[in-house]
């Protein structure tokens, strides 16, 4: 007898399903994309699980992703023979949301929706959303399969409102080994029985997913190869176009956006690896997930081993791309990878690649520069105190707002160049916002002396100025905390005059009446040259922690 169980989907699954369907998307498109990818990553997860486990791709050979089209019946099938799904792998893959910054992505459509139109919606269809795609071209999905070295086969099955089943197959309805995905075609959607448009659509989205596809044009038709499987990584980079590697990081990335800069190089000598990383176009929906890991792909011999394996600092983890070397046996536990000195070699040179050709982006296109810095300069920051070695080379390429740059963005060389005569220190001032720190009296008297305040307003910066760097011998000094030592600075002539020498015994006055009104909840009272308009203003005190920092801190319940 048979049992068909019902579940229904959790709560956010519903909500992204029906964002899904009220699609989001201008490009439907995208889902064979994601489909793909999925059946690229079963069959690379096949293969590493093979490495320890031999029998598990015994019997069918080669990897491959087959698609079938059926105009009469409406139906598209994509197949793998990879890894599989048990029944709870299943439950746990197609019935809850486990990729991270899934929630933010929602949380920005809902937003951009009830604001305002098309270009939040450009925005949106920059990311994937994965499996519940298909749910944008299908209005019911079958999902058979049987996991490697298993006996048994499931079906899930959903139309995507709510619920979904699951129940056992015989595994004589089964792929001998893998994920048989079944989409009956919504009414609209016939384009995607038609051999010309997927072939077309495969070719153009995933022509350099590592695992052969192959197309039939009906059911019971012979399969005919569409791509070869070859990785991209591994050809030489001459042969390789713009475009191809754009869709290569579209595929690996799940994001849509196009590169903002692709680093491609094969590493000889020492040791022998292959890195093609990107930096993305746009911040992906991760970046400021606590967990701070990075996304890049280690693969040994084009073998997929983990996703895991901190190829890179925390401070570059919005990198997408792989790694693929020679020198690490493919059998090794993760968690001794993780420990490896060859990693660590490895990721030296990664990160030096990376950060080489962000100031190379630097130095020849300052608009695309600049939009990298928007994206990702507040994690690029982090570096400044997590990576002793490159702080001076992270300081050199961190572009500031500043009481100087209006609309633009200043270096600490730019700073430093326009510093006053004697000027030993680079003054900042950390907030919340700029337009409450370009209104602050603080600022006052290093504007009328003409001296540059960089105006710091990412949480990291109350951070990392903390950690007493340097720049070109100069250290930084907020201009809230202590004395502000203004006075070796010229003062403009048409202030001068008011610092009549009278007035200095009804400052003290003032002074003293203002310690004793507020000896509890001030430390000193002083006369100061940092203010030319405003009466007053709260300092800490030198030492101690910066404003901001102590506001940072106070939220974060320290
Ligand atoms: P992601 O690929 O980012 O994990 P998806 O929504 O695309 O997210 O897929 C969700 C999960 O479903 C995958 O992580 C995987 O565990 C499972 N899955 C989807 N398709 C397949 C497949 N063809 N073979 C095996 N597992 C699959
Ligand atoms: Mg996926």
């Amino acid at each position: 007898e048979k049992t068909v169980e019902n579940h229904a989907f959790e709560a956010d699954v519903a909500r992204l399903l029906h964002m899904m369907v009220h699609s989001v998307y201008s490009d439907r498109n995208v889902f064979l994309r994601e489909l793909i990818s999925n059946a690229a990553d079963a069959c690379e997860k096949l293969r590493y699980e093979a490495i320890t486990d031999p029998s598990l791709s015994a019997g069918d050979g080669e990897n491959r992703i087959t698609l079938t089209l059926d105009e009469e019946g409406k139906r598209l099938t994509i197949e793998d023979n990879g890894i599989g799904m048990s029944r709870a792998e299943m439950i746990e893959a197609l019935g809850t949301i486990a990729r991270s910054g899934t929630r933010a992505f929602m949380e920005r459509i809902e937003a951009a929706r009830t604001e305002k139109g098309e270009q939040d919606a450009q925005l949106i269809g920059q990311f994937g959303v994965g499996f519940y795609s298909c749910f944008m071209v299908a209005e019911k999905v079958d999902v058979v399969s049987r996991r490697a070295g298993s006996d048994e086969a499931w079906r899930w099955s959903s139309d995507g409102k709510g619920s979904y089943a699951i129940d056992a197959v015989d595994v004589s309805e089964a792929p001998a080994r893998g994920t048989r995905i079944t989409l009956h075609l919504l009414e609209d959607a016939g384009t995607y029985t038609s051999r010309w448009t997927v072939e077309k659509i495969i070719k153009d989205q995933s022509g350099h997913v590592p695992v052969p596809i192959l197309l039939a044009e009906k059911p019971g038709a012979e399969p005919a190869r569409v791509t070869d499987g070859t990785a991209l990584w591994t050809r030489s980079k001459n042969e390789i176009s713009a475009e191809d590697y754009t869709d290569f990081y579209r595929s690996l990335s799940g994001q849509y956006d196009d590169p903002a800069l692709n680093v491609h190089f094969r590493a000889e000598g020492r040791h022998e690896y292959t890195t093609l990383a990107f930096v993305p176009g746009s911040q992906p929906f991760d970046m400021f997930d606590p967990d701070r890991r990075g996304r890049m792909k280690l693969y040994v011999k084009r073998v997929f081993i983990t996703d895991d394996a901190d190829l890179v600092p925390r401070y570059l983890r919005f990198v997408r791309g792989l790694v693929d070397t020679s020198d690490l046996p493919l059998n090794m536990s993760r968690e001794m990878i993780q420990e490896s000195p060859i990693l660590s070699a490895i990721r030296k040179g990664v990160t030096s690649r990376v950060l080489t050709a962000i100031e190379k982006l630097a130095e020849s296109d300052t608009e695309a520069f600049t939009k990298l810095w928007e994206n990702f300069g507040p994690v690029l920051k982090e570096g400044i105190y997590e990576d002793f070695e490159r702080r001076s080379q992270l300081l050199a390429l961190s572009r500031f707002r500043s009481t100087s740059s209006g609309e633009g963005y200043r270096s600490l060389a730019d700073y430093v160049g326009d510093a006053k005569e004697g000027q030993r220190a680079i003054y900042y001032l950390t907030g919340g916002n700029l337009d409450q720190l370009r209104a602050s009296p603080q600022l006052e008297g290093f504007r009328a002396r003409g001296v540059e305040v960089l105006l710091l307003t990412d949480s990291i910066d109350s951070f990392w100025v903390m950690n007493a760097p340097e720049f070109d011998g100069k250290s930084f000094k907020s201009i809230t905390q202590g004395s502000a030592d203004l006075s070796q600075f010229a003062k403009p002539e048409s202030e001068q005059a008011e610092n009549k020498p009278e007035t200095t015994a009804v400052i003290d006055d003032l002074i003293t009446f203002a310690k004793l009104r507020l000896t509890d909840a001030v430390s000193d009272v002083r006369v100061s040259d940092r203010l030319t308009e405003s009466a007053v203003c709260l300092v800490a005190f030198e030492g101690g922690y910066d404003r901001q920092l102590e506001k940072i801190l106070q939220g974060a319940g320290r």
